[in-house]
């Protein structure tokens, strides 16, 4: 496999429990907590979390902002607007990459060695699975091979289905590299 093949992982399960650097949050742009993975970072990081978040005053679609993990096992919450699904012809697709990238970017500006990610905007926001998985990948790969920093970036899947997606796409990389 590529050596930016090797910095990705994919995991099944709940990100909440992911000891990493930095676990990136699917929010929506109040930043002040909703459901999904979101409802699950804060209820697993407590009300501190929160009180951050407000400080923020919300994020941009396809932006990131990054907050403390407080009892999180993750150092740091990076919080990310993703793309609520129009059928993409929204410029979902384009948000939904800088998503990854912007979330990046705020890891390595705090030299975050090891960032997980949820399948951002493939739940309450209906974006299809398949195409996010892609957007995913390829946005990570690009950064990655740019970059020093994360040394690895982990997909953390909720269930096996969207973990095979993401094996998929991974495949298709190392056989372009
Ligand atoms: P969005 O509003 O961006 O669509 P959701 O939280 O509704 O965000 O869903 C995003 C993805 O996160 C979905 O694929 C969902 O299955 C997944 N998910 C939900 N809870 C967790 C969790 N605790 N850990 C990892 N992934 C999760």
């Amino acid at each position: 496999m590529s050596e930016t093949g090797q910095r990705i992982r994919i995991h099944t399960g709940d990100i909440t429990r992911l000891d990493v650097d930095a676990i990136v949050n699917a929010a929506n742009s109040s930043l002040l907590g909703g459901g999904g993975v979101d409802g699950a970072i804060h209820r697993a990081a407590g009300p501190e979390l929160l009180a951050e978040c407000r400080m923020l005053n919300g994020c941009e679609t396809g932006d990131a902002k990054m907050t403390k993990g407080y009892r999180l096992p993750a150092r740091y919450v990076i919080h990310t607007v993703g793309p609520v699904w129009q059928g993409g012809s929204k410029g979902e697709a384009e948000l939904l990459a800088s998503c990854y990238r912007r979330s990046l970017e705020v890891a390595t500006a705090k030299n975050c060695r090891t960032v997980a990610f949820p399948a951002i905007s493939t739940g309450v926001y209906r974006y299809p699975k398949d195409l996010a998985t892609q957007i995913a990948v390829d946005a990570a790969s690009a950064f990655i091979g740019q970059n020093a920093l994360p040394e690895t970036v982990t997909f953390c899947c909720f269930d096996r289905q969207t973990a095979e997606l993401y094996r998929q796409a991974i495949a298709v990389l190392a056989e372009r590299d």
